[in-house]
């Protein structure tokens, strides 16, 4: 495995990232890391949707369980149904994102962690705790830059770092974003760019030190007269973006 968060010269993406709910339940379901560890070192905050401050009705909730498609028992139609210029809190996670909270309490007093929630995330974080997580089950990791590569009868045979080493194994996973050292430079497999179909491809990114800002368990999403722009918030930092 090449490339370690410590000592990567060619660097981890870190615009502080927003997720869905498939992202924490692949975490804790299926590979077992303990919530207590994970906010523990990775420090997530809750993200129930998208605050979308955009289109006539000026601000939307978007959450990640059924909103318009659901029916309250209480009443004959969809959800749907009744949401025409008012589109407030019509279910549960809508109604706290506009409360500017993340959960309602159990009757003991600790937070009901409902399962459509995700989180945001600063990567740097993320990549440390899943390399931890990783050396703990025994995956050995050498730091190192992919320089070169050979080829065998079925495929890599072993690349050369830039350090002189060479790596020999049985099966390779390419992970090198859009350099694509091996399936693209090695391998030759042909990248099928969708650039045409992007009204941009180029973002602007920063942020700064929370002070006194509440914590808003949503990403928000902006339009501008240009584009837009997106706010995700971390426990000591708030990031944003302009695309
Ligand atoms: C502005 C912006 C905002 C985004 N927001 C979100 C978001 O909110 N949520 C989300 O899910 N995604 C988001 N993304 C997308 C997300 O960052 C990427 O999809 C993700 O990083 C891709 O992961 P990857 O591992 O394939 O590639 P990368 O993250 O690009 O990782 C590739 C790694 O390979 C290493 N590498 C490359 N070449 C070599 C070499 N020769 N030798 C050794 N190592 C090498 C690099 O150091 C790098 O660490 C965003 C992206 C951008 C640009």
């Amino acid at each position: 495995m090449c490339g370690s968060s410590a000592v990567r010269p060619i660097g981890v993406i870190g615009v502080g990232e927003s997720t869905t709910p498939n992202f924490p339940r692949h975490i804790f379901e299926y590979l077992g890391i303990p919530r207590k560890r994970f906010y523990e070192l990775a420090e997530p905050t809750w993200k129930l949707g998208i605050k979308f401050l955009w289109g006539s009705r000026g601000r939307f909730d978007y959450t990640f369980n059924l909103q318009l498609d659901s029916r309250w028992p209480e009443l004959p139609k969809p959800t749907g149904f009744y949401c025409d210029d008012d589109f407030d809190n019509a279910s549960l996670p809508g109604a706290l994102m506009r409360h500017e909270m993340a959960f309602p309490r159990q009757a003991s007093g600790a937070p009901d962690i409902h399962p459509w929630h995700a989180f945001h995330i600063e990567n740097k974080k993320f990549v440390a705790i899943l390399e931890l997580v990783a050396r703990e089950h025994g995956v050995e990791f050498t730091d190192g830059e992919v320089t070169g590569t050979e080829r065998g009868p079925k495929g890599i045979a072993a690349i050369h770092l830039k350090d002189g080493q060479r790596l020999e194994a049985d099966f390779f996973i390419d992970a090198s974003g859009f350099r694509s050292e091996l399936l693209g430079k090695a391998l030759e497999q042909p990248f099928i760019s969708f650039k045409q179909s992007l009204f941009c491809d180029r973002a602007v990114i920063g942020g700064w030190d929370r002070t006194d800002e509440p914590i808003q368990p949503y990403t928000t999403a902006e339009t501008m007269n240009s584009g837009w722009a997106w706010q995700i918030d971390h426990e000591k930092l708030i990031n944003r973006g302009y695309v």
